[in-house]
Order: structure tokens, then C-alpha cells, then sequence
């Protein structure tokens, strides 16, 4: 069985309950927010049992502690090189803050390899966002994990999901907040449920909420429900899921 843990559900800040975007599945940790470092030091995990980061895209909510891992896991006297899967844009982009944060080469003793995910054998596809949002898809012997990242409604996602066990979505709006989703080119609730509904997914987990709607787990959970028979979990912080 695989172990995914919510080390950050919040959407573009930091909240008193809620960090931002990042989980653990297994050795992979998935967006690495402002926040997640912390969640993943209390939560009593070891660094050195991370692999490989896999980001979705560059904003802060999903990089904002990527520098910090890696100096932690320098601190931690990491040698095990470590596997950064993103787009090439994206690539880019975490090279050059690195530089800019000043992250000294001779002092992390480990290699950093900036890799696509098919050269990992990871399914993934461009999301409706900007900057470029990766999703991805990981098989498991029990079934896959689909993971989104940030995206505006998109049948091209449920397409992705199609048959997954788990579908991850971010559901940083509800209704009545359609219009700065699609400023954003970010989901709802609703949003979530339907593209989960058109891909049979067995189990959607809703995460990146809206700072604006801290409190309303229950009104993302019966939004969401109103299109998706199956289950729904609204994910809190530490919350563990099995595949
Ligand atoms: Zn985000
Ligand atoms: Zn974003």
C-alpha cells in the first residue's frame, strides 16, 4: 500500500491551519510550498527518505521552500544525488533561484538532477495555467494517484484521470466564485467533482483552498458531492491517504 501524506492544503498563502501546496507519496515529495519544509520536519519524516521532488509549476505556493530543502538536506549531509522531475520551463526557473539565493555548489555534496518526467516513466500533461503546470500520474499495484497541481476546469484532466484511483485536485473556489477562478485559471469545488465524475475516479481529494474560505470544509465537501458519487475528501494538513 502506498502512503500519501498532506504536508500543505492551502492556496497562495500560508494560513494559522493550512500550508501551502506539497505532499509525500511514498519517496516523492510533490510541490515543496511555503510551509511544507516545516510540516515535513514536524510530522517527524526524514529527509533522506526523499528521492525525488516533483514540482507542477512556479508559483511561490508550490516552490516557496524548495531552496530550503535543499539546504536542510545539505545540513542533513546528504550524498544520495536527488531527482528534481518538472517541465524544462520550470527547470530553468529552480536553477536560476537557486543561484540567486546564493545556494553554494561545493558546500551541497550531493547532485541535484533537473529531469523530465518521461525520462522517470511519469504520465503527465499541461494543465490550464500559467505559468506551465505539470499534473502527473503515479501507478501503484492498488491503483494510480493522479496529482494536478493548479488548473481552471479542463476535460483534457479528466481524459488524464481517466480510471484513477485517487484524484488530487486543487478546489481553491466555490460557487459563486467562478469569475476569479477563471481570472486565475483556477477550479472550484464543482469544478473538481466534475472533471472526478468524468474521469471515474474512485476518490477525489480537494486541496489549495482559498485562504477567503478558511472554515468552509463543508461546503467544499457538499459542492463538490453534488456532482461526484464517489467519495470526497476535503485534505487537511498531516492528513494521511492510502492508495
Ligand atoms: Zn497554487
Ligand atoms: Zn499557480
Amino acid at each position: 500500500m502506498a502512503t500519501i501524506t498532506f504536508l500543505g492544503t492551502s492556496g497562495s498563502v500560508v494560513t494559522k491551519k493550512r500550508m501551502c501546496a506539497g505532499i509525500l507519496f511514498e519517496d516523492k515529495l510533490i510541490d515543496v510550498g511555503f510551509g511544507v519544509l516545516t510540516n515535513l520536519l514536524r510530522s517527524g519524516k526524514k529527509l533522506n527518505a526523499i528521492h525525488d521532488v516533483y514540482i507542477s509549476h512556479t508559483h511561490s505556493d508550490h516552490i516557496g521552500d524548495f531552496t530550503g530543502l535543499i539546504w536542510a538536506m545539505a545540513m542533513d549531509r546528504r550524498t544520495e544525488p536527488l531527482r528534481v522531475v518538472s517541465s524544462s520551463s520550470t527547470a530553468a526557473s529552480l536553477e536560476r533561484i537557486l543561484d540567486l539565493q546564493s545556494t553554494p555548489q561545493a558546500w551541497v555534496k550531493f547532485d541535484i538532477m533537473f529531469v523530465r518526467p518521461e525520462d522517470v516513466g511519469t504520465k503527465s500533461v499541461t494543465t490550464i495555467h500559467e505559468p506551465e503546470n505539470l499534473a502527473y500520474r503515479f501507478q501503484t499495484k492498488q491503483g494510480d494517484l493522479v496529482y494536478i497541481g493548479d488548473t481552471a476546469k479542463s476535460e483534457k484532466i479528466s481524459e488524464f484521470a481517466k480510471g484513477c484511483d485517487v484524484l488530487i485536485h486543487e478546489a481553491t473556489f466555490l460557487d459563486g466564485q467562478e469569475s476569479i477562478a477563471a481570472v486565475t485559471s483556477h477550479s472550484t469545488a464543482r469544478d473538481a467533482g466534475n472533471t472526478a465524475k468524468l474521469a471515474r475516479a474512485r476518490r477525489l481529494v480537494l486541496t489549495h483552498f482559498s485562504p477567503q474560505n478558511e472554515g468552509a470544509e463543508k461546503q467544499y465537501r457538499a459542492q463538490a458531492s453534488s456532482v461526484f458519487d464517489g467519495q470526497v475528501i476535503v485534505a487537511k494538513d498531516y492528513q494521511t491517504i492510502t492508495v
